[in-house]
């Protein structure tokens, strides 16, 4: 299933194309590596103020922040999905891309 992107996501991952462009291709590979298994062991859960999220790591320096659906239901999410009502429980949001000191 493909997954959704955020307006920020996508506003990040434009950045990332224009102006590191080996960077945006690492990302796109590693967003292709992460649907394939979204609750996979390269992912971990984040905690205090971001408890809830899990972020993707595609390398040492870049994360992707995201969630499932339904983990974003059970918990009280600060992001929910806009349209998360209508989506699968294994729907996966991509919520933010960046390097680690941006992202969280
Ligand atoms: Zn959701």
């Amino acid at each position: 299933m493909a997954p959704k992107r955020t307006k920020r996501f996508t506003r990040e991952l434009e950045k990332f194309k224009k102006k590191e462009p080996e960077a945006y291709r690492r990302i796109e590979m590693a967003i292709n590596e992460l649907i394939l298994d979204p609750e996979g062991r390269s992912n971990h859960r984040l905690g205090t103020t971001l408890k809830g999220y899990r972020a993707f790591k595609v390398n040492d320096d870049l994360r992707i922040r995201y969630q499932i659906c339904r983990e974003c239901r059970e918990r009280e999410m600060q992001e929910r999905c806009i349209d998360c009502d209508d989506t699968p429980d294994d729907q996966v949001m991509l919520l933010s891309v960046g390097h680690h000191k941006d992202v969280y």
